[in-house]
């Protein structure tokens, strides 16, 4: 069984203890992931510290260089990286799994590279100048969740290093192997201590956020750790951007065509098995096309295959932890004594592995907690609406403001209905298709802040005024 290691200032650094990481298909242990202690944190932090000296001060075109040769090298290993990501995350190679998500992490440190923050001229007259200048902030302490290990560490370092940030990122120790593979390999090409990844037990994130040396934290994960992480960093007053949870809305208005949309409607919320922030948590239609938009639903999801993500004939894999599986057990179970009807799905097959079908649930409402809580699972509640006003408010009636969609075939109509929506970002027939330059971020407890395109990395700088 290999033993992995921690990479502080460019080598790999080994530990006495480590944890067992488990394949979600078999429960069998994939590798060990070490655990860091305290003096392997400062040693990460003294280590980006020292090579923040040099590496902010690196003329921007050598950075956009770097940024992207680390997509270069994403490209050449994606195929090792991508397997080692379906043994421990689970998510098939196949279909919009582990290659997809290896694609998408080369998409969007290529694009990061393109991005500029030029100096921008405020003032300018006879009697001088005033120009604003982005500056980089030191070390980014990057905290990452299991759902999309390698793509969400692209969303955090790419920025952080074309910005001339130095990083210490720590990944999910549910899936810590394949971003500690990812990041030796972009070791290659980077300075010695630019980007280092510590792993380890549960207060490595905590000891993160507290520690004076780092001065921004980027953070992935439920919107409760996120409120930890704010309390966290306000001793030192560190900076923060909180990507959190989501409970997405999508309404489908009354002239949708149900075969039409059936697709993007699953993909929208089955995509990563649900486990995905930016997913169709709560399904809104209206009473003329509920029983149509559930067969069609239905349908799809017959034809969709579910196995042992190694196997290239899978579609979609097992649900990624215990803890994650149990709440959506619990989330159906307690939708099917309420008196709801399971369409397709929810029961647990025989065998090992945390697996569960894609399941779509009618006879549900808001009050239900499975409509009302984030599910994070293959499951999409049905509501049916029989006002559109009722159904917006409805949809906003939630603590999440992540995502949200309008499905129609009238753009403009599903445009208003977006327009009212209380959400950072809104698509219109189809669900969580991020972009690379389009900013992407929650409001309410959805989190704080921007990720992606110029406004995402101009949160990896610092403001500096120059009057002459
Ligand atoms: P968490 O939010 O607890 O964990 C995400 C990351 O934060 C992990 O690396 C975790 O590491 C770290 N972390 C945990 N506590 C702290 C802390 N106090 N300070 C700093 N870092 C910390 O997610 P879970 O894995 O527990 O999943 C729980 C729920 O979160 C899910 O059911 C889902 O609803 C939601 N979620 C949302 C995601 C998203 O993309 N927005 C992604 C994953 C989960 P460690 O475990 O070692 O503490």
């Amino acid at each position: 069984m290999a033993d992995y290691k921690l990479v502080i200032g460019g080598e790999g650094v080994t530990t006495s203890d480590h944890l067992d990481v488990k394949n979600p298909a078999t429960e069998q242990v994939v590798g060990r992931c070490p655990i860091a202690t305290d003096e392997h944190l400062d040693a990460a932090v003294d280590a980006a510290a020292t090579a923040f000296l040099a590496w902010s001060v690196v003329p921007d075109e050598e950075r956009k260089a770097a940024v992207c040769r680390m997509a270069d090298v994403i490209r050449e290993n994606s195929e090792e990286l991508a397997e080692l990501l379906t043994r421990e995350q689970g998510k098939p190679l196949n279909g919009l799994g582990s290659r997809f998500e290896l694609q998408g992490a080369e998409a969007w440190a290529r694009h990061t590279a393109t991005i500029d923050l030029p100096v921008e001229i405020l003032h300018q007259d006879e009697s001088g100048s005033v120009e604003l200048h982005r500056k980089p902030l030191g070390v980014v302490g990057s905290i990452t969740p299991w759902n999309f290990p390698l793509m969400i560490a692209i969303w955090h370092i790419a920025p952080a290093i074309r910005t001339g940030n130095t990083v210490v990122l720590k990944p999910s120790p549910y899936t810590p192997l394949s971003t500690i593979r990812m990041v030796e390999l972009l070791n290659e090409v980077l300075p010695a201590g630019v980007l280092n990844v510590v792993t380890g037990r549960d207060d490595l994130g905590q000891k993160i956020t507290e520690h004076a040396g780092i001065q921004k934290i980027v953070f992935t994960g439920s919107s409760a750790t996120g409120k930890k992480v704010m309390q966290a960093a306000a001793d030192t007053l560190k900076r923060v951007t909180l990507e959190l949870g989501g409970n997405d809305a999508g309404i489908v208005l009354p002239d949708a065509n149900p075969s039409e949309i059936a697709e993007g409607l699953f993909w929208g919320a089955f995509i990563n098995n649900g486990q995905t922030c930016a997913a169709l948590k709560r399904l809104y239609v209206p009473d003329a096309l509920h029983d149509e938009i559930c067969a069609a639903l239905v349908e799809y999801a017959s034809k969709v295959q579910m196995g042992d993500g190694l196997d290239e004939t899978s579609i979609l894999g097992p649900i990624q932890n215990k803890m994650q599986f149990d709440k959506v057990v619990e989330l159906v179970e307690d939708a099917r004594a309420r008196g709801a009807r399971i369409l397709c799905g929810g029961t647990v097959p025989e065998g090992s592995g945390y697996f569960y079908p894609a399941t779509i649930v009618a006879d549900v409402s808001d009050g239900f907690r499975l409509v009302d809580e984030e599910q994070f699972g293959p499951v999409l509640p049905v509501i049916r609406y029989s006002s559109l006003d009722d159904a917006i408010s409805r949809a906003n009636a939630s603590e999440s403001g992540l995502g949200g969609s309008a499905w129609s075939s009238d753009i403009d109509r599903a445009k208003q209905v977006a327009s009212q929506l209380e959400c950072g970002s809104v698509w219109i027939n189809n669900h969580g298709m991020v972009k690379p330059f389009a900013p992407f971020g929650g409001v309410k407890a959805s989190g704080i802040g921007v990720e992606f395109g110029r406004q995402g990395l101009e949160e990896y700088t610092s403001i500096q005024v120059v009057h002459s």
